[in-house]
């Protein structure tokens, strides 16, 4: 039997994170990272595959790096572990002994219960180059396309079917597209309602028929998709449907060897990416999430979560300094036609679904300066959320231009370390008049201010309230 010091299930974000985090850190150790695709795709540019890059293998994670920094890549299908020999066994019959093992197998396209959801031509995301090919070739001949599901996916996902379908298709509706959602809007379980709207209405311009509040009852045909139903009662012609309704932990490996772990949360870990095993940890979107912001159960899974928490278990295999996992924060960032939306933590229905009371600073100003510069966009929109007990950052989104991505970064780790209103206002920041606004009204500082004079206000009413009292 073959030997490894560390052995990965999963090859994405969380498990190539690990390897070369083990690489860099315990040089001495070998490590085997395992996969069931033949190749990587880089997961948040699967929907760029469609309208933009217009090829799969260009969408690929290259293995080179990875192999050159010395990480073994196994392409094969784990069946199961043996944690009393600590083995890994594959389908093809062969095992691999570890001393320590990472697992982070991933996520599931949610297949709901639907009428009909099992027929050829419709298709769920799976992160798997063949079947991405497949939906790439279904979608080149498909004429009435329906996506089911609003969020960050299906929305991407709408824009770039749109794309590449071509502006003429789209206009002479020799091609369709719809995007059926829920909820009242596109994205609302990340974003600030006014931010989804913009979401929508780019979508519209493209040619994409958005429908909020509507929920799909049955995908009818006759082993193939021809139609799809509404709950109320509209019927959508179409020869392809894509479902992209959210995403299950992979728990199979887990499962099968006896690890604790729930269908909807995750294998079970503590905040060192630890499971029940002492020498097994998992990360990714296998694993179980809490959220930074309230401590509960979270169901944010995202490639930015899965490489921290990759890098968090693998420091934690073989240092004595173990780092903490604090929990999801949930930064987001999209482009819809020419708008870029980003938002991390809370969103303003969040926070009152969560019984925390905010004060929301806002600031829109141009995002160059002077803003008679080309390509300045002149309402950039900067939303901060700050929590009234104690002032400190809980939500910020951004609406505007491809900085909006970066400012939400910078909001995330001000969340992440717990600043507020007033340190966000008095901090500071670069500006360059073709890079961003102007230092006069640079959005995270005008809108923390804001924030600031209202949580001022605020405290002294309480103050005279309690006086008076
Ligand atoms: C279309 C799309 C767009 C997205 N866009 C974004 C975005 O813009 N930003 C963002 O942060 N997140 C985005 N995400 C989410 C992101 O892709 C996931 O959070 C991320 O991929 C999780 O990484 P992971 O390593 O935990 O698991 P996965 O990416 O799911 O990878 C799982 C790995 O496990 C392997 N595996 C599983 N079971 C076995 C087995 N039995 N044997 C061998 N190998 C196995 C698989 O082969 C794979 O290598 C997007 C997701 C999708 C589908």
């Amino acid at each position: 039997m073959k030997k490894t010091d560390v052995a990965i299930v999963g090859a994405s974000a969380a498990g190539l994170m690990a390897a070369v985090t083990l690489r860099k850190r315990n040089p001495e150790k070998s490590v085997t990272v395992i996969r069931h695709v033949v190749k990587t795709p880089v997961p948040c540019g699967i929907p760029y595959i469609y309208g933009t890059l217009k090829r799969v293998e260009k969408n690929i994670i290259p293995d080179e790096n990875f192999i050159k920094m010395g990480v073994d890549i196994k392409y094969m299908e784990v069946n199961a572990v043996d944690r009393e020999n600590k083995s890994i066994s594959f389908v093809d019959g062969t095992s691999l002994s570890y001393d320590k093992l990472i697992l982070s197998s991933g996520s599931k396209p949610f297949v709901p219960p639907l009428p009909g959801v099992d027929q050829e031509n419709v298709f769920v995301i799976e992160k798997d180059p063949l079947k991405l090919q497949k939906l790439h070739t279904a979608l080149e001949s498909a004429k009435n396309v329906v996506v089911v599901g609003g969020g960050f996916i299906g929305v991407e996902m709408a824009e770039q079917i749109a794309l590449m379908a071509g502006k003429e298709a789209m206009k002479e509706s020799r091609i369709t597209v719809s995007l059926i959602e829920m909820l009242p809007h596109c994205l609302m379980m990340a974003c600030e309602e006014e931010f989804c709207i913009q979401a929508e209405n780019e979508l519209t311009k493209l040619g994409v028929t958005v429908k909020t509040n509507s929920g799909v009852k049955e995908i009818a045909g006759q082993g193939k998709v021809t139609s799809v139903r509404l709950a109320d009662g509209t019927e959508l012609e179409t020869d392809l449907v894509l479902v992209s309704i959210g995403a299950v932990p992979n728990i199979d490996l887990a499962n099968q060897c006896g690890l604790s772990a729930d269908p909807r949360k995750g294998i079970l870990v503590d905040e060192y990416m630890q499971t029940q095993d002492p020498d097994i940890l998992a990360a990714g979107d296998c694993a179980s999430k809490t959220s930074f912001i309230t401590g509960k159960t979270s169901g944010i899974r995202l490639a930015s979560v899965a490489c921290s928490e990759g890098m968090i278990a693998a420091s934690n295999l073989y240092d004595e300094t173990k780092r903490r996992n604090l929990g999801a924060l949930g930064a987001f960032a999209t482009k819809v036609g020419s708008q870029s939306i980003a938002a991390a933590g809370l969103t303003s229905k969040a926070a009152a679904d969560e019984g925390i009371e905010v004060v929301i600073g806002e600031a829109t100003t141009p995002n160059r300066h002077p803003a008679s510069l080309p390509d300045c966009i002149t309402e950039m929109k900067a939303k901060l959320l700050f929590q009234k007990d104690n002032g400190k950052i809980v939500g910020g989104h951004i609406l505007g231009g491809e900085s909006s991505a970066d400012m939400v970064n910078a909001i995330a780790v001000a969340i992440q370390t717990g600043a507020t209103a007033e340190e966000l206002a008095t901090m500071q920041y670069a500006t360059h008049p073709l890079l961003t606004a102007s230092p006069l009204f640079y959005h995270i500082m005008l809108a923390a201010e804001n924030g600031a004079i209202q949580l001022r206000k605020a405290a002294k009413q309480k103050k005279l309230s309690r006086e008076a009292a």
